[in-house]
């Protein structure tokens, strides 16, 4: 008898909060967003090199990764390296204000290292209501791409400023500023050095990888590029090595799925880029030349829908390199603290 009340109750309580469902929704909503909206991810961490991947993929569809994109926080200076598409409104997501970002620096001109700057631009103009353009710099070409980019969201600014106001959207925040740069020293500020050099992803030419130096911590940026000693001579020594991987024998699998399905180009295309990435092997080379102290793989390709295939990624990367070596997810945050060798993680 009592059991029977008991499942009654339980039937009564159900009934009562599907009936409820949508002020209990809205109540939740609303608790839960006060404490998430205007949260400030970039805040609290010590003086250092503090580095937040918010895109570690390719153009090869991955539901888990946005295309590259890279966020660089040293002492005042806040830089993106890289805008691929979602990476930008992965960060807003987060809670990582872009309002104080200095300016954006791209590796080179492909389409999955560019696409998302729309979304950090406006994320930059709408947080700090800047008033002057925001720098756009890379490779010969990155002027013409701010000069497209103004053009495209030459209405929409103009829109945004009629509707919040010169207090909020000022006119002249919502554009870049682009400039073409060589290889060699593109920022120094603050304590932050960034230094270009030249990679081989023929075709695409120039393109670039970024030494980064602050305070005594380092770290370089590979971009996109063949196995290349260029890379092994810029990152000499460095606390952390950032390296595109591209695993050739996991790419097999797509393109022998794409030829089974009669689709012959897309497979032809799987088989092109093997020629201007790098494979985890050769990063783990790269790193024990260049002896870095991590070295971490981004740019991931192919999709790894499972941890269970990172050692199948990774070949025997481990026997080449006997530091420690990661992959890297969109969300994870690497920070170099002044003053120390440590290599501290988080996740977002
Ligand atoms: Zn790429
Ligand atoms: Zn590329």
């Amino acid at each position: 008898m009592r059991r029977w009340g008991f499942l009654v109750a339980l039937v009564v309580l159900a009934v009562g909060l599907w009936w409820s469902r949508a002020p209990l929704g809205a109540a939740f909503y609303a608790r839960v967003a006060e404490q998430r909206a205007g949260r400030n991810a970039l805040a609290g961490r010590s003086d250092g090199i503090t580095l937040i991947f918010c895109g570690t993929g390719t153009p090869l569809p991955d539901p888990d990764r946005a295309e590259s994109c890279l966020l660089v926080q040293a002492g005042d200076n806040l830089l993106l390296i890289d805008g691929g598409d979602g990476g930008a409104r992965k960060l807003a997501g987060w809670g990582v204000p872009l309002g104080g970002l200095d300016a954006v620096m791209i590796t080179h001109l492909h389409s999955d290292h560019i696409e998302g700057l729309g979304p950090a631009l406006l994320m930059r103009w709408t947080g700090s209501a800047a008033r002057t353009a925001l720098p756009l710099i890379g490779p010969a070409g990155t002027a013409r791409l701010a000069a497209g980019y103004n053009e495209m969201l030459h209405a929409d600014a103009g829109y945004r400023t009629a509707h919040h106001g010169e207090a909020i959207t000022p006119t002249g925040g919502g554009q870049f500023s682009g400039r073409d740069v060589g290889p060699g020293e593109v920022w120094n500020a603050g304590g932050l050095v960034v230094t270009a050099f030249s990679v081989d992803h023929a075709p695409i030419a120039p393109a670039f990888g970024y030494r980064l130096a602050y305070k005594g911590r380092t770290v370089v940026i590979s971009g996109d590029t063949t196995a290349n000693p260029a890379v092994a001579a810029a990152a000499k020594g460095v606390d952390l090595l950032v390296h595109e991987a591209l695993q050739p024998r996991l790419v097999a699998g797509i393109t022998a799925g794409l030829e089974r399905a009669g689709q012959k180009r897309t497979a032809q295309i799987t088989r092109d880029i093997l020629n201007y990435h790098t494979t985890p092997e050769q990063a783990a080379d790269i790193a024990a030349q260049a002896k870095v102290g991590m070295l971490l793989l981004t740019h991931i390709a192919p999709p790894l829908p499972s941890r269970l295939l990172h050692a199948a990624f990774l070949g025997d990367a481990a026997t080449r390199f006997s530091g420690p070596i990661r992959i890297a997810h969109d969300g994870l945050v690497l920070h170099l603290p002044v003053g120390s060798k440590a290599v501290d993680d988080d996740s977002l």
